[in-house]
């Protein structure tokens, strides 16, 4: 119920394959605050190999987001950790780079730094672009990708690399908008994160900026030329979900209504519609309930895939936020290397 699942899966079957070679077992670990999480846990289950544990903050997450990442055991362990999702990252990072640990145990990690995540995510423009192709449409192209850590719309660029005909793109972000105010004055400015209705997208330094760079040889203009980035506030995501639903009656999630504002937003320049436009939706919108008036909120129609976790019940480890004690926990529940 999130694109990530897409990414994630094909990333757990990649590494499944050449794992086939070795005898020891891969672990897996990851910090989420709600999106990342599910997606690791379904593409990675009852994956031979492969162990994965996956630290999420206590009550941040939603309740489909929370039975997504507890409610499936087997390889998939969850520590709710009693603190931020800053917290859980720290943790996994202080994992990653303890010498004892990587010596004992063959680690790995499962976000969007890791290409094997993107790589199928370019195909999601293949896609659209083949869609509107078939249709007669022959116009240029235009993505409006909300983001985080920019994976998704760097995923939009190797497309383009690739040969596909990806027009403009638009950064649309909320009011974390490092990558906007880059494209406007060419500098980068990483700072702390601000807590948003579109959380999955409150990231203050995105990690594949990295990538955009190298993309366009560190050259700030001719990544402005390419993408031009917008900025929403909550108020403004909230009144776009509402409005576009009562003309409609097709609900966004926060996520999605941020890239529908900022497409619109762009294709303003154009009244006559001399472009096409694609707006990539993220995640369903049952993931995000708190967000919605009571009214809406009840007619949400819960899809097939939640009636397989429903009868779950939550299997998580309460974790404190200290390094010792995830790795006491760790070392006394995983399998060596051999
Ligand atoms: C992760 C996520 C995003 C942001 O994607 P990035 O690739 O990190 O830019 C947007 N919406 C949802 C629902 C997400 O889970």
């Amino acid at each position: 119920m999130a694109f990530k699942d897409f990414g994630a899966r094909f990333m757990s079957r990649v590494m499944a394959y050449y794992l086939q070679q070795q005898s020891r077992e891969l672990h897996i670990l990851v910090a989420t605050s709600g999106d990342t999480g599910g997606a690791v846990a379904l593409g990675f289950y009852q994956v031979p190999g492969i162990q994965v544990t996956i630290l999420y903050p206590s009550g941040k997450v939603s309740p489909v987001q929370e039975l997504q990442l507890t409610g499936l055991g087997k390889n998939i362990r969850a520590l709710e950790v009693e603190g931020s999702f800053d917290d859980c990252q720290r943790l996994v990072k202080e994992a990653f780079l303890d010498e004892d640990l990587n010596r004992r145990y063959f680690l790995s990690s499962a976000n969007s730094i890791n290409i094997a995540r993107l790589i199928p995510q370019a195909f999601y423009y293949i896609h659209a672009v083949a869609q509107l192709r078939r249709q007669g449409d022959d116009r240029p192209v235009v993505f409006s990708v909300p983001s985080g850590n920019f994976g998704n719309l760097t995923a939009g660029l190797i497309a383009r690399r690739m040969g596909v005909p990806v027009g403009h793109l638009v950064a649309s972000t909320n009011i974390n908008d490092v990558v906007p105010e880059y494209l406007e004055q060419g500098v980068f400015r990483p700072r702390a994160s601000r807590q948003t209705l579109s959380n999955a997208m409150d990231v203050g330094n995105p990690s594949n900026f990295a990538r955009m760079l190298d993309l366009f040889h560190s050259d700030a203009r001719a990544m402005a030329a390419a993408i031009t980035g917008y900025r929403f506030s909550d108020a403004q995501t909230l009144a776009a979900m509402e409005d576009l639903y009562d003309e409609t009656g097709y609900l966004m999630c926060p996520h999605t209504a941020v890239a529908y504002l900022g497409l619109g937003r762009y294709l303003d320049q154009f009244p006559a519609r001399a472009v096409s436009g694609v707006f990539l939706a993220t995640a369903h919108p049952c993931k995000f309930p708190e967000v919605y008036s009571e009214e809406i909120r009840q007619s949400i129609a819960k899809p097939g895939q939640l009636q397989g976790l429903e009868g779950r019940s939550k299997q998580a480890t309460i974790m404190s936020t200290r390094y010792a004690d995830f790795k006491d926990w760790f070392t006394g529940h995983s399998s060596e290397r051999s």
